[in-house]
C-alpha cells in the first residue's frame, strides 16, 4: 500500500512542503508516497506583492501563477470542488471534499493559512480600506489615485494579522508618495495599533518609533479597533478613543479557515493548537497531523517566512518517518522579513524564538535586495531550493 500525504493548502507552506517532500525521498520511500494538494483555487498568489499595489507599483496580475506549474510533476493537484476540503476527521484519517468525495490519509498537513474576517468589526467592510486581498488592494488604488489632502488613518484592527511589518511599510510608504505628489503638506497620517507600542516586537517598536515621530506620523497605541461608523467617518478604540478620518486604511481582522473551526480542530479564534518544535499538531501526536504557517497558533509572524522555514521542518518531519530514522531538524522560531521604511529604504528582520531583531538602519540595499525577492520567489521558496 502506497502512503498517501494528503497537504490541504497550495500557498507558500504547502507547495514548498510537497516539493521539498519529492527531494527527500529516494528510491522505494519515493515510489511508495503518494503526494497530494489540496486547493480551493488551484492558484498560487504572492500577496507581499499586494502591499505594492495601491501604490501602483505592481501590476496585480503578474502575482499569480497556477499552482500546478509550482509543483513536481509526481505530485498530484486537486482544485475546484475537488480540491477544496470541507471537513477531516482526524481519528478516521479522512478528508471530505465539496465535491462529496472522501480521502483517506496516512499522514495530513495542514496549511489553509488564514482569513479576512472584516465581519468581527462593525462598519469596516463599509468604512475601512485595506491591502489584504487583490480586490482590496485595487480598489484602495483608486482611491488614493484621487485622494487630495485631509486625514488618512492606517495601522492594524486587531492582532493577529499578516505579515507585521506590512501596515507600518504601507504607513511609511505613503508618506513618502503624499511627499512627491506635494499633498503631505496637506494631509495628517495617524497611525493605530492595538497594544503598547507601535510594532509587536519590542526592539523593532524602539527601532520604528523615531522614524515615525521623524516623518510627522502620529501614533495611537492601545488602539483596538471596536467600530467603524461610515457615514460620520469616525473610527473607535475598545479603549474609548473616537479618531475622525477621511481615508481609513487598516489590516483587517484575521480568523483561522472555516475548515479548521467546522472540523474542531482551532482555537476559539480558528488557529490550529501547534508544537512549536515538531510542528506536529497538539492532541493529536500519534496520528500524523502537522500544521505550518498562518494556519497555527505558534508564537511568530503570520509570514511567508515563517510558513518557509517551518515547510522544511515538516517535510523533514513527514520523510524521517517514512524512512523510519528520526527527523534531523526541529523548528527554531526563525522568521526573516524585510520592512520598507520609505524613500526607497528598508531594514531586514532577522529572528528565532530565542533572538529578537536587531534591525540595522534602513539603507536602499535592503530595499533593493526586497525588490530581488519580490522578483525571485517564485525561482527560489515554492520549488524549495532555499
Ligand atoms: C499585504 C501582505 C504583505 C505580506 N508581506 C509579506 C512579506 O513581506 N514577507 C513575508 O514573509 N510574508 C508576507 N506576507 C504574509 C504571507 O503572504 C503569508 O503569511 C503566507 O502566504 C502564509 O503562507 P501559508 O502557506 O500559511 O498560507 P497561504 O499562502 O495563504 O496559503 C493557504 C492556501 O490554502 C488554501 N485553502 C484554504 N482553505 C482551504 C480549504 N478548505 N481547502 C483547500 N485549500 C484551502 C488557500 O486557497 C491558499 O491557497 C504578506 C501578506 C500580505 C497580505
Amino acid at each position: 500500500m502506497r502512503a498517501q500525504v494528503a497537504i490541504i493548502g497550495g500557498g507558500v507552506g504547502g507547495t514548498l512542503i510537497a516539493n521539498r517532500l519529492m527531494q527527500l525521498l529516494h528510491g522505494d520511500a519515493r515510489h511508495e508516497t503518494s503526494v497530494t494538494v489540496y486547493d480551493v483555487r488551484g492558484l498560487h498568489t504572492y500577496q507581499p506583492g499586494w502591499l505594492y499595489v495601491p501604490f501602483a507599483q505592481q501590476d496585480p496580475e503578474k502575482l499569480i501563477r497556477p499552482e500546478k506549474r509550482l509543483l513536481n510533476h509526481d505530485v498530484m493537484l486537486l482544485s475546484g470542488t475537488a480540491g477544496t476540503v470541507e471537513h477531516i476527521d482526524p481519528v478516521a484519517k479522512q478528508i471530505v471534499t465539496a465535491d462529496g468525495q472522501t480521502h483517506s490519509y496516512d499522514y495530513l498537513v495542514l496549511a489553509t493559512g488564514s482569513r479576512n474576517a472584516p465581519e468581527e468589526v462593525p462598519g469596516f467592510a463599509e468604512g475601512a480600506n485595506h491591502f489584504y486581498s487583490e480586490e482590496a488592494s485595487i480598489a484602495l488604488g483608486q482611491k488614493l489615485a484621487t485622494f487630495t489632502g485631509g486625514r488618512i488613518v492606517t495601522g492594524v484592527a486587531s492582532v493577529p494579522y499578516r505579515c507585521p511589518p506590512a501596515p507600518l511599510e504601507f504607513t511609511f510608504m505613503l508618506e513618502d508618495i503624499l511627499t512627491q505628489r506635494g499633498l503631505r503638506d496637506k494631509t495628517e497620517i495617524h497611525y493605530v495599533f492595538p497594544i503598547n507600542r507601535p510594532f509587536p516586537i519590542e526592539s523593532v517598536a524602539e527601532f520604528v518609533t523615531p522614524l515615525l515621530a521623524e516623518r510627522g506620523i502620529q501614533v495611537h497605541t492601545f488602539f483596538n479597533v471596536d467600530s467603524v461608523d461610515p457615514e460620520k467617518k469616525i473610527v473607535s478604540s475598545l479603549e474609548g478613543e473616537d479618531l475622525p478620518y477621511d481615508l481609513l486604511v487598516l489590516a483587517p481582522p484575521h480568523r483561522g479557515q472555516k475548515v479548521i473551526d467546522v472540523s474542531k480542530l482551532g482555537d476559539r479564534d480558528g488557529w490550529i493548537p501547534t508544537d512549536r518544535s515538531t510542528l506536529r499538531v497538539k492532541g493529536y501526536e500519534g496520528a500524523n497531523i502537522f500544521a505550518v504557517g498562518d494556519a497555527t497558533d505558534l508564537p511568530v509572524s503570520k509570514s511567508g517566512s515563517a510558513a518557509h522555514y517551518e515547510g522544511h521542518i515538516v517535510a523533514e518531519g513527514i520523510a524521517a518517518d517514512l524512512q523510519h530514522r528520526a527527523p534531523r531538524q526541529e523548528y527554531h522560531g526563525r522568521v526573516a522579513c524585510f520592512l520598507e521604511t520609505g524613500h526607497g529604504q528598508a531594514t531586514f528582520l532577522w529572528f528565532d524564538y530565542a533572538h529578537p531583531p536587531k534591525p540595522p538602519r534602513p539603507r536602499r540595499m535592503w530595499h533593493l535586495e526586497k525588490a530581488a525577492l519580490n522578483t525571485f520567489y517564485w525561482q527560489l521558496i515554492p520549488p524549495a531550493r532555499v
